[in-house]
């Protein structure tokens, strides 16, 4: 009875502070589900780019809102007070408080998402992912580490269809219904999938309403330092660089920072200093299930 009561409670902790570990252990055989109707296009390269990106709004008179404790370092760093968090169609964009969350789009990898999981280990930092079925088909085993270290899931989609939206209803309810019992086949049938990014933000209230219907809040984004955008002809440095100085400088409290693992070394050399930097202003969660 204890141990199902510890169980359960433990279930719930997912996402709160520093005691996570979920103890949730996948009977699930990684033979993915031999399904499959669409073969999973192979480069869904982070596609942000077609999004509205929000309003950057600065709002200079947040002195008065200001934690005492807050600090604003040199370069541009002003803190500002939490906004209305909508995203589009109804999705959030923030947090629900002043905390920040990291958000890590498009894996899971086999590369990077590890090293992004020792940097978030390391620092005591809990983040949430954002899932590509195909690839959680292709890795179960990074998802049930992910999970098993206390971070929050959440549905990317099967394969980064970025007009998702426009697709036909019977085919977004197998999309999204398919990513979920992939999740659960890897990381457990109990372990909760509360929210959902479709591919490129681009969501509509339809699709908003899908994901609602399963059981998933459709989160955006409030700091997008554009990751995935590598310019041809910038160094590797000066990519790191541009990305650590764009969440510096669009960071408030409640933000939700779009960032990738899938595919994105670089990524995780630029949390390597970020993470200590935002640890030093913020509080950072995953998004609570
Ligand atoms: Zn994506």
């Amino acid at each position: 009875m204890a141990a199902l009561l510890m169980a359960a409670l433990l279930g719930v902790a997912a996402c709160d502070g520093d005691k996570p570990q979920h103890t949730a252990q996948p009977a699930a055989s990684s033979a993915a589900p031999a399904s499959a109707a669409p073969s999973p296009t192979p480069s869904p390269t982070p596609s942000a780019s077609p999004s509205p990106k929000p309003p950057a709004s600065p709002r200079p008179s947040a002195s008065t809102s200001r934690p005492p404790s807050t600090k604003s370092p040199a370069g541009g760093f002003t803190v500002r007070p939490p906004g209305t968090g909508q995203g589009p169609a109804g999705s959030l964009s923030r947090t629900q408080g002043t905390d920040i969350a990291l958000t890590f789009d498009d894996g899971p990898d086999p590369v990077n998402t590890p090293a992004i999981l020792k940097i978030l280990r390391d620092n005591g930092v809990k983040a949430t992912f954002c899932m590509v079925g195909f690839r959680v088909r292709d890795h179960p085993e990074l998802v049930r580490q992910i999970y098993n270290e206390g971070h929050t899931l959440c549905n990317h989609s099967w394969q980064h269809l970025t007009d998702l939206a426009k697709r036909d209803p019977s085919y977004i309810d197998w999309d999204l219904k398919h990513t979920n019992d992939m999740i659960h086949a890897a990381a457990g049938p109990d372990a909760p999938i509360k929210y959902f990014r479709a591919p490129g933000g681009n969501f509509t209230p339809d699709l908003v309403a899908k994901a609602k219907s399963l059981g998933m809040d459709s989160i955006y984004w409030d700091v997008d330092p554009k990751d995935w955008d590598h310019k041809p002809d910038s160094s590797d440095a000066a990519h790191i660089s541009r990305v650590i100085a764009q969440v510096k400088s669009h960071i408030r409290q409640g933000s939700i920072i779009l960032s990738h693992d899938n595919g994105q070394p670089d990524t995780i050399v630029a949390y390597r200093t970020l993470i200590p930097w935002l640890k030093q202003y913020f509080t950072l969660e995953c998004l609570p299930t």
